[in-house]
């Protein structure tokens, strides 16, 4: 924190910090609606409950940023963005932004950004929030904390709390962004709880003018062609996931959470070491580097229960370990744990439930 913006002590000897005039111009939250081809990534819906709670602690109205290709398309996401929390709605609908492309997009934002002069501006940590967000950041030349797994405000400035992992998982850190607004932050899909939808409340959509000729954008779309693998592994928001890890021993074995996520009718997941050796794809991977899921089942076998892992799981509501080893770290916080080995627990499981579920 700059010694430029310390003001007197206070009581409990923590300085309270008065704000620049030129940063306090900037108010409200903004949560960035994202859409891609018709359809909002959930994401948006976790950041505006998130956008909500903040909103609420700093007095000031959550608004929702909706770009698209079609007046239909942006009103369609605007209604739905007030039944999860926002007052109202920033949106531009023009052809330009009917595909996701960064220069559109970040000139549609920035332009906002720079008309409206919000406090706070949230995304989602996607491929597509994670374009946007740094582009945006560099041309309104503000801070940007990326994956945030935690925000807050700063009673004392009414900054925002970026929280986020760092060195590896091993700590925590947070971030201010004292000198410059808006301050940016983006979070992962399913790091925030999804928020319950008031069907009833409505807000205001105001439209806003944007001026770009498609002549002038030098990245064009000629043809979409949807991802196979990422439209298979839907892990984020999965009810019931089965993991494996390195305790499985090797490829072949895997092939026993497969069964057990094929009678659960589950996603299959692992740790990181099985998605190096190729044993499952990369898209399934859980934990820092991979993703974060919520599911209401999480089983976990032959996982050590690494911290790296650990964050990425551990907001599942029931959490059953398969571990031969019963100091293991996972039985730490798993909640029913089994001891013994994996190769033998698995497939009895896969059996048993099988002859119940049929
Ligand atoms: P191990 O730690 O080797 O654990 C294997 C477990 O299986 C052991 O507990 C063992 O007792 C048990 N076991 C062995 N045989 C059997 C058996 N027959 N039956 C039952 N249990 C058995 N890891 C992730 O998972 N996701 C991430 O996103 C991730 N990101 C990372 C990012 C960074 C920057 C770093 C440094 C590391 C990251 N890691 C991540 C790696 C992480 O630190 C751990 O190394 C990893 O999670 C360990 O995977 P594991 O539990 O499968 O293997």
């Amino acid at each position: 924190m700059s010694e430029n913006n310390a003001a007197p002590a206070k009581a409990k000897g923590k300085k309270r910090l008065e704000l620049d005039p030129r940063l306090a111009a900037y108010q409200g939250i903004w949560v960035f609606v994202e859409m891609e081809r018709g359809r909002v990534h959930p994401v948006s819906w976790e950041l505006l409950g998130e956008g909500r709670k903040l909103a609420d602690i700093l007095g000031v109205e959550l608004a929702a940023v909706v770009l698209g290709g079609s007046e239909e398309a942006v009103e369609a996401a605007s209604a739905e963005a007030f039944t999860y929390g926002a007052d109202l709605a920033h949106v531009v609908a023009d052809p330009v932004l009917t595909e996701y492309r960064n220069e559109p997009y970040t000139k549609a934002m920035t332009d906002l950004v720079n008309r409206h002069q919000p406090e706070i501006l949230l995304l989602g940590a996607t491929t597509l929030g994670r374009d946007l967000a740094g582009s945006v950041a560099t041309t309104l030349q503000t801070g940007l904390t990326a994956d945030c797994t935690e925000l807050a405000i700063d009673p004392d400035n009414r900054g925002l709390l970026a929280t986020r992992p760092t060195f590896g998982g091993s700590l925590l850190c947070t971030i201010q962004t004292l000198n410059y607004r808006p301050q940016m932050a983006t979070v992962r899909p399913r790091v925030m709880a999804m928020p319950e939808a008031d069907p009833v409340r409505v807000g205001r959509i105001v439209r806003e003018a944007f001026d770009l000729s498609e002549e002038s954008i030098i990245a064009k779309v000629l043809e979409f062609i949807p991802d196979e693998a990422q439209e298979q592994a839907q892990l984020a928001y999965a009810d019931i996931i089965v993991a494996g890890g390195r305790g499985l021993g090797k490829a072949e074995n895997f092939q026993l959470i497969w069964d057990l996520a094929a009678v659960l009718g589950a996603e299959v997941g692992g740790s990181r070491p099985v998605t190096h050796a190729g044993w499952i794809s990369a898209d399934r991977q859980v934990g820092q580097s991979g993703k974060t899921v919520r599911p209401k089942l999480y089983i976990a076998a032959g996982i050590s229960g690494a911290i790296q892992h650990r964050v990425g799981m551990e907001a599942s509501d029931v959490i059953i370990a398969i571990n031969n080893d019963p100091n293991a770290p996972i039985f730490e916080f798993a909640t029913y744990g089994l001891v013994g080995d994996a190769l033998r627990i698995l497939p009895a499981l896969t059996e048993a439930f099988r002859s119940r579920l049929a």
